[in-house]
């Protein structure tokens, strides 16, 4: 995407010459896991990359949406009208869904499963979904339609044919879960980056952070640094430019605004810096569904996370970013 997030670590400089660095890549949930360490050296470094890619991998085949055995998929097999236990990972992740979806009126929701299947078919067909279809899938959705009982650890559905997805904050949770594995074996620096959520430890050797690239550039974003500096955190960026599918001139977004049923039209690239992985890509995909206004407000609310909002119109790009990135930012300069 056009302002894809770069990690790039500085080279070991003087105070910390016995560490090195490693880069460790592996195929999970649908996309590529890039993994950055630094270790005394290479069998520490290949045993941290076996431990935190089995982590993901783990996390990949409870959250998958794709995977029909995932466990996320049993349970809209086996949950309707009667509650299900489920492991931690998977309530951990449903619990933040559900209070995102609260908190935004039901623009963040994991149970548009059923509207996003079909829009995922329209950017294979090129076609906009059937209208009688969308309106069925639509009476399968709404947050308010899944139970959670923290006590038991339970999920109940409302209705059979209801379908979850988490693909919106599933793989940030996996980037800090990784993380937390490196941690646990005794690792300071490292970055852990699925895609487009990265989760991040100490700065490298030598460096104040771990710089994370903004944007390219673009016309209109000459006043916006080009880089952030960062240690000990998450960020998240969600935007069309990747998967989107184009329907007479219009480009829908693989986010769904959920009061239409229909992909965003609006082009909007959301950055999010927050503590854990499971806030930063939750906040991103609830901001693009709120839009500017409505997005900054919700950061309102969560003072640990900071958003950086890119419009694009007609070629050209216009940035809003919250006190928080603000913040951020200066401290890089
Ligand atoms: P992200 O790239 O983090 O914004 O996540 C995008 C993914 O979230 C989509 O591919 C869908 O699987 C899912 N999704 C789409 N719309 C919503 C929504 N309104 N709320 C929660 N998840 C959504
Ligand atoms: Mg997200």
């Amino acid at each position: 995407m056009a302002a894809a997030i770069l990690a790039v670590g500085r080279p070991g400089a003087l105070t910390s010459q016995t560490l090195q660095r490693f880069e460790g890549v592996e195929p999970h949930m649908g996309t590529l896991v890039r993994i950055t360490v630094y270790t005394a050296g290479p069998a520490e470094a290949r045993t941290a990359f076996r431990a935190a890619f089995d982590r993901i991998g783990d996390l990949d085949r409870i959250l998958s949406d794709y995977e029909p055995d995932s466990e996320l998929n049993a349970i809209t097999r086996t949950a309707a009208g009667r509650p299900v236990r489920v492991s931690d990972d998977l309530f951990a992740v449903l619990q933040a869904s559900q209070d995102l979806a609260a908190a935004t009126g039901g623009a963040f929701d994991i149970t548009q499963g059923p509207v996003v299947r079909l829009w995922r078919e329209a950017r294979r067909t090129g076609r906009r979904p059937d209208a009688a279809a969308l309106a069925g899938a639509q009476r399968l959705t709404g947050f308010r339609k899944l139970h959670l009982d923290a006590d038991e650890r339970t999920v109940t559905l409302d209705l059979a044919g209801m379908a979850l997805d988490v693909g919106a904050i599933g793989k940030g949770y996996a980037a800090s879960a990784a993380l937390a594995v490196l941690d646990g074996l005794g690792i300071r620096s490292a970055l852990v980056a699925v895609s487009g959520d990265l989760a991040f430890s100490e700065a490298p050797p030598g460096a104040r952070g771990w710089r994370i690239r903004l944007h390219e550039g673009e016309q209109g974003l000459e006043t916006l640094p080009q880089v952030i500096e960062l240690t000990r955190a998450a960020v998240s960026t969600s935007g069309p430019s990747e998967q989107y599918v184009e329907i007479d001139g219009r480009r829908y977004s693989h986010v769904i605004d959920p009061a239409s049923a229909t992909g965003l039209v609006d082009d909007l690239t959301v950055t999010v810096v927050a503590p854990h992985g499971l806030a930063a890509d939750g906040l991103d995909t609830a901001i693009s569904v709120l839009g500017v206004e409505k997005g900054l407000a919700l950061l309102e609310s969560r003072p640990d996370a900071a958003a950086l909002i890119v419009q694009r119109t007609d070629g050209r790009a216009t940035f809003t970013m919250s006190a928080g990135f603000r913040t951020l930012l200066a401290r890089t300069q």
